[in-house]
């Protein structure tokens, strides 16, 4: 009997020319955090992000969120805003700084920062004498937020946006890139993102005075002195010129690991739809979502557990929605604005298999499985 390949979540696809760029670091021997590649994959973000913005190739996405907050002068004591719907990255940062973090809970239309809620408490906080700092939203699963909403209501009350992007690279919202729409982006390119390096990430900046700052900071805030001078703490946070190297070669592939993410789930809402136990989250208009994962909302817990098991069974890798954060034993005492979206979310959802190099028999495996489980 021929045996079965696993299927993953979302596994690493390679364009072809890493290689090459790689091997260029090998042989100028730039086997260091800077070099050619460094300069080439930051100059690749820009032009695909706009000319406007500056990237900084950092060391990962929480690296990238951390040196944001570092940015912004949060420190500690202060608070800090964090969509509870999302992966504990974009919430630990916020606790490295000494800073305490405040959830808040998700819409239903985006499963992203409510701003009904988002504004509710920074009124709350504001009574409180404690005017948050910063505010942490995130384009969960590729799908923008609703920035004009959230970005209305930070100028209103003058807090900056982190904007986490780590799942988001090419998704647009009103044709704009997400990582740009708010003050400071950041981009993770860990090894089941929609581009990978590995591991690595990037952070996107307004002004060459703000990816300076990023860059110093970044490589142990070394002062201008022929001695080694520090008149601030730094972190080793660049990204290395080998590992630049491998996302060179991605950013020529990006539209069309885009474009294959978008074919998936286009495969399973044209498939699976038809059942009233399932439900698809849809675009609104103006939104475009890189559909790095697909996930689906079942009807019960016991039904996602059912397929989820089945697919387990059939070597088919597949992973609940992402636990609230105001509801992880690290992170459950502090406070937090909820209003049940992302607690349902994380009892019914389930991810599907999303990568971009899944082939059409991988597909067919997959939906053959699910479609069995939901007839049964
Ligand atoms: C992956 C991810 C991060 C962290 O990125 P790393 O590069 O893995 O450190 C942050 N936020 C979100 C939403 C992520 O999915």
């Amino acid at each position: 009997m021929l045996t079965k390949t696993k299927i993953y979540l979302s596994s690493p696809h390679l364009g072809g020319s890493e290689q090459k760029f790689v091997d260029e670091a090998f042989a100028t021997n730039w086997i260091a955090p800077l070099g050619p590649n460094v300069d080439g994959f930051e100059n690749d973000l820009k032009n695909y992000l706009g000319e406007n913005n500056y990237v900084a190739a950092l060391s990962s996405g929480t690296a990238s969120i951390h040196l944001a907050l570092q940015l912004l002068g949060v420190t500690h004591g202060d608070e800090v805003l964090c969509q509870s719907f999302t992966f504990s990255a974009s919430a630990n940062p916020i606790v490295y700084q000494g800073a305490t973090p405040i959830f808040i809970d998700s819409e239903s239309e985006t499963w992203n920062m409510s701003p009904e809620l988002l504004e509710i408490a920074i009124k709350d906080r504001i009574e409180k004498y404690k005017k948050p700092k910063a505010i942490i939203a995130v384009h969960l699963y590729g799908m923008p937020y609703k920035a004009n909403e959230i970005n209305a209501i930070a100028r209103k009350y003058d807090i900056p946006i982190v904007e986490d992007s780590a799942e988001a690279l090419g998704s647009t919202y009103y044709n704009r890139k997400c990582g740009t729409l708010s003050d400071i982006g950041i981009l993770s390119f860990n090894g089941n993102k929609i581009i990978t390096t590995s591991g690595g990430g990037a952070l996107i900046v307004k002004s060459k005075e703000d990816k300076d700052k990023a860059v110093f900071l970044s490589t142990q805030a070394r002062d201008n002195a022929p001695h080694y001078e520090h008149s601030s703490i730094g972190f080793n946070y660049r990204m290395s010129n080998v590992l630049a190297g491998i996302g060179r070669g991605q950013m020529e592939v990006i539209d069309e690991r885009v474009l294959a993410r978008r074919k998936n789930f286009e495969f399973y809402k044209k498939h699976l739809s038809h059942f009233k136990e399932i439900k698809f989250l849809d675009e609104p208009e103006n939104f475009y979502s890189n559909r790095w994962i697909t996930c689906i909302e079942t009807e019960s817990f016991e039904l996602r557990e059912k397929i989820r098991l089945e697919f387990l069974k059939d070597d088919i890798e597949s992973r609940p929605l992402w636990k609230p954060m105001h509801m992880q034993p690290i992170f459950k005492d502090y406070l937090h604005f909820t209003n049940g979206t992302s607690e349902h979310l994380f009892e019914k959802g389930l991810c599907l298999p999303s990568g971009s190099n899944l082939s059409h028999d991988d597909l067919q495996r997959i939906l053959d499985n699910i479609t069995k489980t939901l007839k049964t």
